[in-house]
């Protein structure tokens, strides 16, 4: 079944959810439509329980994407935080920030903050508290590079990860964890079904119970029914699938045959 109830920290942990990270694509037309799009098809099922639906577009359409979703029961959420509530941090934005536009979540820890940006698992573990004082659920990216999976130390990577970026006191309420792999993102290539599983277990193993665990990389309409229905996938982080309405909207529907 489909759900379009915008919950965040207050949502009912067992809802999968299925969130879209925009990146740094889309001027304020395509935000527009793309939102649209997606608020109506919304309309069209109704509201009904089971998926959670998030959209986390580039800061600069926080604002217009906020506005138009508003009352269709799809969430908003942040790509990036700072750890600062506020300062002089030239270019970065606050949790506060963010919830002030409305998010309910905030993607951190991202492999393209990790590697793009250098960021560590403590700067990660330093946002990740910014948001909860900010009220904000934070979805947490691990994963691990090609060179170490064929290295078979995928495990450890994302462990380590885990161990290093999650903060005290984390709930299923205020944290959601997401498995991509670096190597499958952005590049139409997907981790074994077994592989996810076992990821997955290992992170069911090492978080707070209810915490949900999101595959993300190159999920698309072609691959999300073999994927989203494993043990332990509790939910997609898209990004280039996210761009495209009926694309994103599939995988969406893909929890409704469950
Ligand atoms: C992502 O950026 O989080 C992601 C999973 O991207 P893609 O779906 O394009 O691999």
């Amino acid at each position: 079944m489909i759900g379009t109830v915008q919950r965040g920290r207050n949502m009912a942990t067992k809802t999968k959810l299925v969130a879209g990270n925009w990146k740094m694509n889309g001027l304020r037309q395509d935000g527009a439509m793309l939102a649209h799009a997606l608020k109506e098809r919304a309309a069209a099922v109704g509201e009904t329980q089971g998926c959670e639906i998030l959209l986390c577009p580039p800061a600069t359409l926080l604002s217009e994407v906020g506005g138009i979703l508003a009352g269709s029961g799809i969430g908003l959420g942040g790509q990036d935080c700072h750890a600062a509530p506020k300062g002089a941090y030239t270019g970065d934005i606050s949790a506060e920030m963010l919830a002030d536009l409305g998010c309910s979540y905030v993607i951190l820890g991202h492999s393209e903050r990790r590697h793009g940006h250098g960021e560590t698992d403590a700067q990660i573990r330093d946002k990740i508290a910014a948001a909860w004082r900010a009220g904000l659920a934070a979805i947490l990216c691990v994963g691990e590079t090609r060179e170490q999976r064929q290295a078979g130390s995928a495990g450890e990577i994302v462990s380590s990860q885990l161990d290093g970026s999650i903060p005290r006191g984390a709930t299923a309420a205020t944290l959601v964890i997401a498995y991509e792999p670096v190597w499958a993102i952005g590049t139409g290539l997907t981790a074994t079904t077994e592989d996810i599983a076992a990821m997955h277990a290992e992170i069911r193993r090492r978080t707070p119970a209810g915490v949900r665990i999101l595959y993300g990389g190159s999920v698309n309409p072609g691959n999300c029914d073999a994927i989203l229905p494993l043990p332990d996938v509790d939910g997609a982080l898209v990004g280039g699938a996210s761009l495209n309405a009926d694309d994103f909207w599939a995988i969406v529907r893909s929890y409704a045959a469950e």
